[in-house]
């Protein structure tokens, strides 16, 4: 019953992390669709890095436009379709609500981290997430699991108790924090 019992996830957000955002009015936010949708120059590189390391590679993203009227589900799921066969994380999980549904699942709540640690056996004291934005960091906070922020233009002003340049950097950073 050695350390090789644990199972341990990185748990990876969507956009500013494995695409780029698309800035509306200034803002970082989510493409609405294919159209708007690109990854994250070797994305899928990096993916693979963290699953040879025995990570759980799980995306979890708020994609609130779906309450909004303004993102199709099928648009999402074509996407996801697209990242799955592109990027090859285990899981992607969405949270498709707003704020008024005061879900469990929207960032900054934790919900869809403890949910996939209650569904696979996770140690999340053993895990790790990558953000872009405070609301990475305040889940990842609140499952107690470690957090590393990427680096953009619109986070400077974001608390993180780690931040790298880029996706590369951050799994290299796993892989010497363990
Ligand atoms: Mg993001
Ligand atoms: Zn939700």
């Amino acid at each position: 019953m050695g350390v090789g019992q644990i199972k341990r996830a990185v748990f990876l957000d969507r956009d500013g992390v494995l695409n780029p955002v698309v800035m509306r009015g200034g803002s970082p936010a989510s493409p609405r669709g294919l159209d708007e949708f690109s990854l994250t120059p070797g994305a899928g590189e990096q993916v693979a890095r963290l699953k040879e390391a025995g990570y759980v590679v799980i995306v979890v993203t708020n994609q609130p436009d779906v309450a909004r009227g303004l993102l199709p589900g099928e648009e999402l799921a074509a996407m996801h379709r697209a990242l799955e066969q592109a990027v090859g994380p285990d899981e992607i999980v969405s949270c498709p609500h707003d704020d008024h549904h005061a879900c469990a699942c929207r960032k900054p709540k934790p919900g869809m981290l403890t949910q996939a640690a209650q569904e696979r056996g996770l140690d999340l004291a053993a895990s790790w997430m990558v953000g872009d934005g405070y609301k990475d960091m305040e889940a990842a906070r609140a499952a107690g699991v470690r957090a590393v922020l990427i680096n953009a233009d619109y986070n400077a002003e974001v608390e993180a108790p780690q931040r790298v340049a880029d996706l590369a950097e951050a799994v290299d950073l796993i892989l010497e924090q363990g």
